[in-house]
């Protein structure tokens, strides 16, 4: 199936199972603005307290915080976001459409490399043991000359992004020959500067209201109360502040569903190092997310490290997980040494000294920042994008599976009575009772037990618990496994532990401890 059309069945998917609904929908909806149905919701708070206890318990130097959406202007200055938080943004004339001008860059060099890479398989596939990728890259001509063209203009364009150049970030477009993918034309107009925020106004004095805007990331929430949390925390450095929260950003190209989002959620560490010591700490976030994401066992071919082209104006290096969507490789989380920019800013606009005594060293410092900086809507996409899988049966039946990490599944377990009499619902509700106070668990005792078995599959319930007449004699049930559909009867006294066995987070943590 064309990549194109998984994404439209995941999309489909997730509305008809009440993951994710378009927002405001009986009004025809909000662009780039959704809701999280009864599903979604459950699986969002299980990313999130993946991501949290990952932080919080696994690092005795990380503590949390949840600051304030609104905060006070001059913060937004200090940033740089006022001046600086812009995107580059190209229209074509006939379309009407408005785009991006560096994603439609990074898309033309995707292409180049996606050419690259198919003479590359193709070769190994014709060589098969004997191949020498290294060497077929060097040598073969038609690589070669993809390859030059890709420097070439990836070297323009890191930097006409570094220098900021729309006139060149424009011209490189034009020279790609890159055309609008729905008018197909090349009739562009200049590119120019678009910023991102929201603004509201608060209160009302004699002056007037006060502009303020929607926070556009979490992490100057961080920032400003850096020294509150060092003080009353007594933490040492280095340490980590985490936090979860939204953020809003007027986005200009808002599809691709959740992945870009006008109103989203992200997890944020800030990580205070000494000066001097940040490039190692970057290298450490580094590993310690990646591990994060892989132990989700999605794959780890369908991860890799982004080096960022243009460092942010508060950046010395950076970096983004990239993870393989149905629409390409696309950045989940930025990892990025921020270094003393933010705090030393915040320093200079409120007058506040914005310093650490270090009592090892015996003197104040600006502490140097690496962060973490993931989007809770991308990891959500990336999860129901890696699960979501339909099965040919043996049978010649066909089933939709979400194949969710279990921690991760909304609902952990389905118990269903193989008839409604008999006593067998009054059975199943006895088990519901013993289990809820651990495991999220749904009843369900309308039509055949298959039809109840692909509901639950579906949604990515990990358990399925079915009750018979024989329960009622021998205290048994048989349990059946999402993945291998495989039944086995047991105990109910053994429900407890089998499925926590595979559904707590626990296993996921230690698995990354
Ligand atoms: P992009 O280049 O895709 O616009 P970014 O580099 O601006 O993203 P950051 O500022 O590094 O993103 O934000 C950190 C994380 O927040 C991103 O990795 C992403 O997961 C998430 N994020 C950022 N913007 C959005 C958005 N509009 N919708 C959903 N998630 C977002």
């Amino acid at each position: 199936m064309a990549q194109e059309d998984v994404f439209k069945k995941i999309v489909s998917h997730c509305k008809e199972y009440g993951f994710v609904f378009p927002s405001s929908e009986i009004y025809d909806g909000l662009g780039a603005v959704y809701d999280y149905g009864q599903m979604g919701v459950e699986l969002k708070n299980n990313i999130k307290k993946y991501w949290w206890d990952s932080m919080i318990l696994l690092h005795e130097n990380v503590v949390g915080i949840d600051s304030a959406i609104f905060m006070h202007p001059t913060i937004w200055k200090a940033s740089g976001h006022v001046d600086a938080f812009n995107d580059p943004l190209i229209d074509n004339k006939d379309s009407k459409k408005r785009y991006r001008a560096d994603v439609l860059i990074e898309d033309y060099l995707a292409k180049i490399d996606e050419k690259i890479n198919k003479e590359v398989e193709k070769a190994a596939k014709k060589f098969g043991d004997s191949f020498d990728e290294a060497m077929f890259r060097e040598t073969n001509p038609r690589v070669k000359e993809q390859q030059a063209k890709r420097n070439e203009v990836h070297t323009r364009f890191a930097k006409a992004l570094n220098d900021s150049n729309l006139e060149e970030l424009r011209q490189i477009i034009i020279d790609c020959e890159i055309v609008d993918p729905i008018s197909g034309t090349r009739n562009w107009t200049d590119v120019r500067q678009f910023n991102l925020m929201f603004a509201t106004e608060m209160g009302s004095t004699a002056d007037g209201a006060m502009k303020v805007y929607l926070r556009p990331e979490t992490a100057q929430g961080i920032f400003v109360n850096f020294l509150n949390v060092q003080k009353t925390g007594r933490m040492k450095i280095p340490f980590g502040i985490a936090q979860i929260g939204k953020a809003f950003r007027n986005e200009i190209v808002a599809r691709q569903f959740i992945f870009r989002m006008r109103e989203f959620e992200q997890m944020e560490m800030q990580f205070f190092v000494r000066p001097g010591e940040e490039l190692d700490y970057f290298r450490q976030w580094k590993e310690i997310r990646m591990k994060w994401h892989k132990s989700l066992g999605f794959g780890d071919h369908k991860y890799r490290f982004h080096d960022h082209d243009k460092l942010a104006h508060y950046a010395n290096a950076a970096t983004d997980i990239e993870f393989e969507m149905p629409f390409g490789f696309k950045e989940v989380e930025g990892i990025h040494s921020r270094t003393d920019f933010d705090l030393g800013s915040h320093e200079k606009y409120s007058g506040k000294k914005m310093q650490y005594f270090d009592p090892e060293l015996n003197k104040s410092y600006t502490p140097y920042v690496v962060e973490t900086s993931i989007g809770v809507d991308r990891m959500f996409l990336s999860t129901i994008a890696a699960s979501y899988c339909e099965e040919t049966l043996e049978n010649g039946e066909s089933r939709v599976v979400l194949k969710l990490p279990a921690p991760l599944a909304p609902i952990k377990l389905a118990v269903l009575p193989l008839v409604k009499k008999d006593g067998l619902p009054e059975k199943a509700r006895e088990i519901i009772d013993a289990l809820k106070f651990d495991f999220k668990c749904q009843y369900d005792e309308k039509d055949s037990i298959g039809k109840r078995y692909r509901r639950q599959d579906a949604i990515g319930t990990p358990y399925c618990v079915t009750v018979d007449h024989q329960s009622l004699e021998d205290n048994t049930v048989t349990i059946r496994y999402r993945d291998t559909m495989e039944q086995e009867r047991v105990s109910i006294n053994d429900l407890q532990g089998i499925i926590a066995e595979k559904v707590n987070m626990k296993k996921l943590l230690t698995s990354i401890s």
